[in-house]
């Protein structure tokens, strides 16, 4: 009846036609500008159908439909000259109303992913059977949208205005069990009778054995709520949804709003006032920079594959040396995903704290019903504490993880290579120091490179792959793999003293020293940058970190980068150091911490950290809160911008996400680059001006200042 490159329509016996989706030369099926268009044409052919007495909508591919093609979003919704949307004669909603309005019923077989636009489409259909294994969702909250065909008009009619909020709000993807009881779906199949399970739905909807107009009426027409229920269920869930969320993530409360306006609305009335909600939010900063860190995410996520499509042969094996908080951590992690590791130390101590805290960890997730005991115990099998080289010959990788001191490593660093085949990849997990420079101890240093993981490794996404002038491709390939096989997100950078993220986040440190020295209140500082976005404040992150750590690598850091890191006062950090508060490790720095029920350290204001402050800084002075934040981010913007200046990182794209998975830099701005963007360069060089009296960290590039006369910005 229709064949197209994303669908064709096909008749089958008794009158029931099947829409299949199918996107030729893609992997996956998504609604793009093709998919659009020929879903307009194959409703041509099924509505022009004289035999037509029911439908089945199908896939081609392993997944059902991810959703819209983010890459086409800038085509698909352009404001127009008032800075409006047009969704109402949006033609992915002339779509799927024309199929909800289809005269004859309609069946959707879920075999795989329905993702947003894709779970909508399903939702536009009377009946839905799910495969075992799919999961569907709407996703659209986490890119700071909210759903756009009809997701919050449908969604709630069907299943109920709580479970659409859930869904909605969470934008969490959800298995075939949890949408069943939802009643989101009508039935689960095992795959591969899932097509016929439609088929037989629509044939007893034909038959008349199933309701098909009543569920229609229930879809177009009002929410079945009465005013103080709806009041009750939408009113609360808002002020908890605004708690989670907070105030930079607007959309999930937009989309709470939308349904609420539209609870005593019909299909048609509903889908303007969504379409609203959809303009408000599509044409936000927000939007933009989620929108952004999606592409990014996609982007290095291909760089990776494609260098581990370089690795001549796959990582089998590894050996990490040290089982201090980042050893233990990364034998942790590379034993449960499935890479037996050799976990060495100098102290049996060492090696039996490594192995409790994987042990924590892993008893935390058979507690939560997430791993079965007999797992949990094949996992902690595979790493194999050991206090000698024995068997090194044999692993394909080793990360080194001792101390962060460089005597030592030129020490430890040709002994292990002594230990492995002429073969085996050494990557150091040093936070600073250069690997061009460590590499001066070794054979053969082209099979050697930074493999920089962040604390705690378990939870933090991002690996720095460092390469040394010597390090070889293969070197990076196999490290990326690795990378790869421990699901982390690997980012292939150049070298230099602390690389790319400790690199610019020590200027931001310094920042911070100089707003204290100069009498800002160390904690209101923290409630600005939080309030920003951040995650943790600077005193409350430079606890997290050690000031012991913080001191060492910020030395290591002025030696290499002397002109603009070198200390030029007694610094709020090194008063913290010099009195023993190394911060969260020893329960005292910038806070206290006290534990809390759960045993969690619990930071705490502490008097006396005002009182050692006091003779090494000026007089409390409050600050506005836009020079804190200038003061706080134009050093680690400055130096960033030189990373990629000299080619530290390869893009901007890739310098941001590893700030958003190293640091927990706030994803609703997209990364640094795409701040300096939404300020504008021009702006950004005039604040850097403003402030140039505080040191080089101050003072925009030369390549800045060119691209703001030029009206340049880091993204296109
Ligand atoms: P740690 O002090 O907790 O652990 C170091 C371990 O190395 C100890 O168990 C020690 O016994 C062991 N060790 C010392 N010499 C050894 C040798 N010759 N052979 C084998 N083991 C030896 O240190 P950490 O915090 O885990 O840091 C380790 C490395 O990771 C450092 O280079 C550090 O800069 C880097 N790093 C640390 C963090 C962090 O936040 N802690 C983050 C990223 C990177």
């Amino acid at each position: 009846m229709f064949a197209g490159q994303a669908i064709s329509v096909t008749m089958h016996d008794h009158g029931i036609a099947e829409m299949k989706f199918d996107l030729a030369g893609e992997s996956v099926n998504k609604f793009n500008t093709v998919t659009v268009s020929e879903l307009g044409q194959a409703l041509d052919a099924l509505e022009a159908a004289d035999d037509l007495k029911g439908l089945v909508v199908t896939s081609g591919k392993g997944v059902f439909i991810v959703g819209a093609d983010i890459t086409e979003f800038g085509s698909m919704f352009t404001p127009d000259a008032s800075g409006g949307i047009n969704k109402q004669d949006d033609p992915n909603n002339v779509n799927f109303n024309r199929l909800e309005d289809l005269p004859v019923p309609t069946a959707v077989a879920i075999n795989g992913y329905a993702m947003g636009g894709g779970l909508e489409l399903c939702l536009a259909c009377d009946f839905r059977v799910m495969s075992s294994k799919a999961k569907i969702g709407l996703p659209e909250t986490k890119l700071g949208l909210i759903p756009g065909w009809g997701g919050t008009v449908r969604l709630p009619r069907i299943a109920g205005a709580d479970t659409a909020i859930d869904w909605i709000a969470s934008g969490k993807e959800q298995r075939a069990d949890a949408a069943l009881k939802a009643g989101v779906v009508d039935g689960i199949v095992e795959p591969e009778h899932l097509t016929d399970a439609a088929i037989k739905i629509v044939q007893a909807a034909i038959d008349g054995k199933m309701d098909y107009t009543g569920r229609r009426a229930q879809k177009t027409g009002p929410l079945k709520l009465n005013q103080t229920e709806a009041m009750m269920v939408f009113e609360t869930s808002k002020g908890f949804v605004a708690g989670v969320a907070g105030p930079n993530y607007p959309a999930p409360i937009v989309a709470i709003e939308c349904m609420q306006q539209s609870a005593d609305k019909g299909r048609d009335e509903a889908l303007v006032i969504e379409g609203e909600g959809f303009t408000k939010v599509m044409v936000s900063e927000q939007a933009q920079a989620m929108i952004g860190i999606f592409l990014n995410d996609q982007l290095i996520a291909k760089k990776a594959k494609t260098w581990e499509k370089k690795a001549d042969k796959k990582i089998h094996t590894a050996a990490v040396l040290g089982a201090g908080i980042m050893g233990g951590g990364i034998a942790y992690q590379s034993a449960l995903k499935g890479t037996p590791i050799k976990m060495k130390d100098i102290a049996q101590e060492g090696l039996d704290l490594g192995l409790a805290e994987a042990n924590k960890l892993l008893s935390k997730q058979v507690n939560r019903g997430r791993m079965k005991v007999e797992q949990m115990g094949a996992i902690l099998a595979s790493i194999d504490p050991t206090l000698s080289y024995d068997g090194f010959d044999a692993v394909d990788i080793v990360v080194e993880a001792v101390v962060e001191n460089p005597k030592v490593k030129n020490i430890v660093l040709p002994e292990v290579e002594k230990a492995v085949n002429d073969d085996t990849i050494i990557a150091s997990n040093t936070s600073t120091i250069s690997i061009t420079y460590l590499a001066e101890s070794l054979e053969r240093p082209e099979n050697f490179c930074g493999m920089h993981f962040f604390n705690p490794v378990h939870a933090m996404p991002l690996v720095e792959v460092i390469r040394g002038e010597k390090s070889s491709d293969t070197a990076i390939a196999r490290t990326v793999a690795y990378a790869n096989a421990m699901g982390k997100k690997a980012i292939v950078v150049n070298d230099c003293p602390g690389f790319l993220v400790n690199r610019v986040l020590f200027p931001y440190f310094a920042g911070f020293m100089g707003l204290v020295k100069d009498g800002a209140d160390f904690v209101k500082v923290d409630k600005v940058m939080e309030r920003w976005g951040w995650p943790m404040g600077p005193a409350y992150l430079m606890d997290v970190v050690g000031m012991d750590t913080g001191s060492h690598a910020e030395q290591v850091m002025a030696e290499g980068f002397p002109d603009r890191m070198t200390k030029t006062f007694k610094t709020a950090g090194d008063v913290m150091f010099e009195n023993d508060r190394y911060g969260q490790k020893n329960g005292k720095g910038f806070y206290v911490y006290e534990m809390d029920k759960r045993g969690k350290p619990k930071k705490v204001i502490s008097e006396d950290s005002y009182q050692l402050l006091a003779p090494h800084v000026a007089e409390r002075t409050e600050f506005e809160q836009d020079e804190v934040v200038a003061r706080m981010m134009i050093p680690m913007a400055t130096e960033l911008a030189r990373c990629l200046e000299e080619g530290i990182v390869e893009s901007a794209a890739e310098a941001d996400m590893a700030l958003v998975f190293g640091v927990g830099f706030p994803p609703f701005r997209g990364g640094v680059f795409r701040w300096i963007d939404s300020i504008g360069l021009e702006q950004f060089v005039a604040m850097c001006d403003q402030y140039k009296h505080l040191g080089k960290l101050y003072q925009a590039t030369d390549r800045q200042r060119e691209m703001a006369a030029n009206g340049e910005q880091y993204y296109a």
